[in-house]
């Protein structure tokens, strides 16, 4: 039957596409599964919050704080002008959200299969990790050294395979270390082992020396630019997990320079606060010489499919903004700029949220938006994580690729 073609495709791929609708759902360990040839993520590692029935002690913290916020909602709330806007856009888009939530409750097999996305329990969080941001910032940076484990595989003629080791030692920091082979990469850095995906590469500096990824050629440029800000926020427990700048600091970003001849998609996260929306639109965009198309909302949801709060609560939305626009190349091809017209206003990419501020990979989705785009050279900025085929930029693209992340092999 057709939910079961769709159940085996989404067994494999990791997206689950609904009927009829402009809405998917997807696996973030099934996706990123697919950068590894012999490594498998961790689901228990992934999805380390938001499945109920695994802390079945809610946090009595919170259940006082639904209370103050009852109390708070008996005076009426009149809404400022921001809150205004900021309640009509999401007003525009609440229709698509509720349509795509329904269509996953409806999805019963899924909801079966979802249950069981965290699936094992070896999960150990009290590892030794580094903090590249600290490390990063000393005078020592420059002599922090990696070591690369490379297998690499020689076809003979008649005995088939020889397999040899080759260990090289690189600089981890204002570096561009780089697995051109087909096949995973174990790293040591200090007492930690990194998994390094076929064919990628990942620059560990601070925003000063993101210039030395400007290519010389501009054939050698991007065409698909993801780019997740370390956007300031008032809350004190954001600003334990990463340094943020400020609005400015993001106007001077190397995007045009970093567009292949063809054009780029570009693809910025953005958090629901208002006025950063209208940063993005008057100023930002327009600096960065990109051209706004469609927002992809990635609406987040809980191991039993509920969303993971109250789509009307004002200051917390169940769902987060990717807004797509392009930046045209030296010979961008009218005709690319046409498949960019068609793309759809509003898509939807339903997830299970893994850690804090982890953000679902959704490049192959943009990657699929973007046909003609040949070939795909991609990068992500301010990357936590590293995928097959990606330069991942930022000053700690290895923090999601210690091996903790992923099952033992
Ligand atoms: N997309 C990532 C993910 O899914 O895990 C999250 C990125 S997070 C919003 C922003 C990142 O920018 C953090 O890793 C932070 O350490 C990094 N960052 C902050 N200040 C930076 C700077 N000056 N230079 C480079 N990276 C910086």
């Amino acid at each position: 039957s057709k939910t079961c073609d769709e159940i085996s495709a989404f067994m494999d791929s990791g997206i689950y596409r609904f009927e009829n609708s402009n809405a998917v759902f997807i696996d973030p360990v099934r996706v990123l599964n697919r950068c590894y040839t012999r490594f498998r993520v961790s689901p228990s590692a992934y999805y380390s919050r938001f499945f109920e029935s695994i802390d079945p002690n809610p946090n009595p913290k919170t259940s006082s704080n639904s209370r103050k916020r009852k109390r708070k909602d008996k005076k009426p709330h009149i809404l400022n002008e921001r809150e205004q806007l900021a309640d009509q856009r999401h007003q525009v888009v609440r229709p698509s959200l509720l349509k795509a939530h329904e269509s996953l409750m409806e999805a019963t097999e899924l909801l079966a299969v979802m249950r069981n996305l965290r699936s094992e329990f070896k999960y150990s969080s009290s590892v030794y990790e580094p903090s590249f941001v600290e490390l990063g910032r000393v005078w020592q940076a420059p002599l922090y050294e990696i070591t690369l484990h490379f297998n690499h595989h020689k076809n003979l003629d008649k005995d088939g395979v020889d397999k040899y080791s080759e260990q090289r030692l690189l600089p981890a920091f204002n570096n561009l270390v780089v697995n051109r082979t087909e096949d995973d990469v174990e790293g040591e850095f200090l007492d930690g082992r990194y998994i390094i995906p076929r064919e990628s590469c990942f620059y560990m500096s601070d925003l000063g020396q993101i210039h030395n990824l400007i290519p010389a050629e501009p054939d050698y440029g991007f065409n698909l630019i993801v780019i997740d800000p370390p956007w300031e926020n008032g809350s004190a427990h954001h600003k334990s997990m990463y340094p943020t700048l400020p609005n400015r600091y993001f106007l001077s970003l190397p995007i045009k320079q970093l567009t292949h001849t063809n054009g780029a998609l570009v693809a910025l996260w953005v958090t629901n606060r208002e006025k950063l929306h209208a940063f993005v639109e008057k100023e930002l965009f327009p600096s960065w010489k990109v051209t706004y198309v469609a927002t992809i909302y990635w609406l987040k949801v809980k191991g039993d499919g509920s969303l993971i709060s109250d789509l009307d609560l004002f200051h917390h939305r169940p769902y987060e903004c990717l807004l797509l626009g392009y930046c045209n190349g030296e010979a961008t091809d009218p005709k690319h700029l046409l498949r960019f017209k068609t793309l759809e206003d509003i898509q939807i990419v339903l997830s299970i949220p893994g850690d804090y501020s982890r953000k679902p990979p959704i490049g192959e989705l943009l990657l699929e938006s973007v046909p003609g785009l040949n070939p795909d050279r991609c990068i992500e900025l301010f990357a936590r994580e590293m995928m097959a085929g990606w330069h991942s930029w930022g000053n700690e693209p290895l923090h999601f690729q210690h091996s903790r992340f992923f099952l033992d092999d």
